[in-house]
């Protein structure tokens, strides 16, 4: 099944046929598994990040809202903590509005979830789906641990059934594995990019998780991406080189060199490969509710296929996804 999206041709990470000079069929199969289903938005996805533009016109139909909650009338109306909390929440800043400022999380929410068969843009792994912006990287991409602890607190108390986080930092952080486990005790699937340090993500946090699926990425040769973190802890591998996506209105990532038309833009990174991964696994509970976070890994190991040394290996993990 393809989609009508005038730059679907360019997303060679869903559909490779060589057209960045790549090799045909390293992608991680979208036409063939929307044949079989296109997402729902049934299935609730964090993006947890610098927050996503809302109003983007390949975004904006796919961005959750919260239905429990009334919008600026100062009241906690569903008591979970947070006032107006309508379209989720700036861990950042502290406040309703997660509106990005930077642009990291709209490029990745696209990648997920940008609206399918609309005849605008780019179209996300899941043309139908239901994106939660829950923003605690600030306007230069930074942020605290603590604030992404509480994002991934928020997801998992909300209903979300995955979060996509493309974030880290070196070291271990025992507060950030125990609300990495928290979404997971609540059987949230939780993708986390491996970094691009090209180092081992057991030393970067959390990534080194046990409860993450640990993402490394790949390019369009089904190659290693040269800055893609490694090592034992890697799942799988997914497209992350030179990935186009949503842009942000507001975009200091996004310079001009890179952005293509107005509202689209190139980025490399295991940022961009982790919510390949996030949003297969959207896809899997969209066609089957019941599945467990850890059938879910199990199914995106066993579906990807092999690169790099037979088995499992340091660079790709069990292969690149396949969906
Ligand atoms: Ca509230
Ligand atoms: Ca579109």
């Amino acid at each position: 099944l393809l989609p009508n999206d005038p730059n679907f041709s360019n997303l060679w990470g869903l559909n490779n046929v060589g057209q960045t000079g790549g090799t045909p069929d390293a992608d991680i199969d979208a036409p063939e598994v929307w044949d079989l289903q296109t997402g729902s938005n049934g299935v609730l996805i964090a993006v947890i990040d610098t927050g996503v533009d809302y109003n983007h016109p390949d975004l904006s139909a796919n961005m959750w809202t919260n239905p429990n909650e009334i919008l600026n009338n100062g009241i906690d109306d569903d008591g979970n903590g947070f006032i107006d909390d309508v379209k989720g929440w700036d861990f950042s800043n502290n406040d309703n509005d997660p509106f990005d400022d930077h642009g990291h999380g709209t490029h990745v929410s696209g990648t997920i979830g940008a609206i399918g068969n609309n005849s605008v843009g780019v179209v996300g792994v899941n043309w139908t789906s239901r994106i939660m912006a829950l923003k605690f990287l600030d306007s230069a991409g930074s942020g605290s641990s603590d604030n992404g602890i509480k994002a991934l607190q928020y997801a998992a108390d909300m209903g979300a059934k995955v979060s996509s986080n493309s974030w880290g930092s070196p070291g271990q952080y025992k507060a950030l594995e125990d609300a990495i486990k928290y979404e997971h005790d609540r059987g949230m699937v939780t993708v986390i990019a491996a970094g691009n340090e090209n180092a081992d993500a057991l030393d970067f946090s959390p990534a080194s998780s046990d409860y993450a699926i640990t993402i490394a990425a790949s390019d369009s040769n089904d190659l290693k991406a040269s800055f893609s973190n490694w090592g034992e802890k890697i799942d799988v591998a997914a497209p992350g080189v030179d990935i186009l996506s949503t842009r942000a209105s507001n975009n200091p990532l996004c310079i001009a060199s890179i952005t293509v038309g107005t509202n689209y833009c190139r980025l490399s990174g295991t940022s961009m490969a982790t919510p390949h991964v996030a949003g297969l696994a959207a896809l899997l509970l969209a066609k089957n509710p019941t599945l467990t976070n850890e059938e879910i890994r199990q199914i995106i190991r066993k579906g990807a296929a092999d690169l790099g040394s037979a088995g499992k290996d340091k660079d790709f993990g069990y292969g690149r996804i396949g969906a």
